[in-house]
């Protein structure tokens, strides 16, 4: 599943609109709204299919652990595993983008927030800075699908860790040169937001996403005023400038392709 649904299998209500919509309707949109736009939640592998020509995983075998003995953590992952069919809350890999004519080689990182929220833990540290020292070795340029609910609580203080580890990570590739272009996508907040996806050479946004590092609620209780109706919104970041531009789902493999051909251009 990609999303919540309330309604029987052919129809969907727009969480935005609440418009019901024929599932037919909504895949050939790829599950954006037909009325209003809304961006529903999609997951890694739907996200590589309408993205990329051509993917190739790597860095598989990493598993998570239950370092500090958790509730039923372990328990949790396994059910997450089995419902999502991903190791942890990321892929990595490398591929060519949709309709890229000159099929140009990406370092890919796609987020889902199916697998514990898109939480990162260790493993989607890891795999953050060994996707990142990919690229830095194959010269290619980095691409991440961010979606996270924040840092995975049940790895407590090496949850935390991961930010200033992605962080290093990326910063070797500003240092070589190497762009990297975060696509955030709802909801992207916390640990995430605050760490390697504030650092992009470029960061763009789909319709409608959720970015903010603490929730509306607790900032409101904490400098005690109300909030805009749109505070975090990619269309209120825009507006003060914390990310580049907004895109539309459909948009993002030709964007993408744009500057990624820049980018080889003006390295020749
Ligand atoms: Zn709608």
């Amino acid at each position: 599943m990609f999303f919540k649904t309330q309604n029987s299998n052919n129809w969907i209500k727009c969480e935005k609109c609440k418009t019901i919509i024929f599932k037919q309707d909504l895949e050939e949109n790829l599950y954006v709204c037909t009325k209003c736009n809304y961006h529903f939640v999609i997951n890694a592998h739907y996200r590589i299919k309408i993205t990329f020509d051509s993917f190739y995983e790597l860095f598989k075998e990493i598993y998570p652990k239950d370092f500090l003995n958790f509730d039923d953590y372990s328990k949790k992952l396994k059910e997450d595993q089995e419902k999502t069919n991903l190791t942890d809350a990321i892929i990595t890999g490398y591929g060519c983008l949709k309709g890229d004519i000159n099929k140009y080689k990406v370092s890919v990182g796609i987020m889902d927030f199916n697998f514990r929220g898109g939480s990162m833990g260790s493993v989607v540290g890891e795999k953050i800075a060994l996707i990142s020292e990919y690229a830095l070795k194959n010269d290619t340029p980095l691409i991440i699908f961010s979606s996270s609910g924040g840092a995975r609580m049940q790895e407590g203080i090496i949850s935390l860790m991961q930010m200033a580890k992605t962080i290093s990570a990326i910063k070797l590739l500003n240092k070589n040169r190497i762009p990297f272009i975060n696509i955030i996508t709802h909801p992207t907040t916390g640990g995430v937001a605050a760490s390697f996806v504030g650092i992009a050479d470029i960061i763009l946004s789909e319709i409608g996403a959720l970015i903010g590092f603490a929730g509306q609620r607790v900032i409101e209780q904490t400098i005690k005023q109300k909030l805009p109706p749109d505070f975090q919104t990619a269309e209120f970041s825009l507006k003060y400038g914390l990310i580049d531009n907004i895109v539309h789902r459909h948009n993002i493999p030709n964007i993408l392709s744009k500057f990624i051909n820049s980018f080889y251009f003006y390295k020749k």
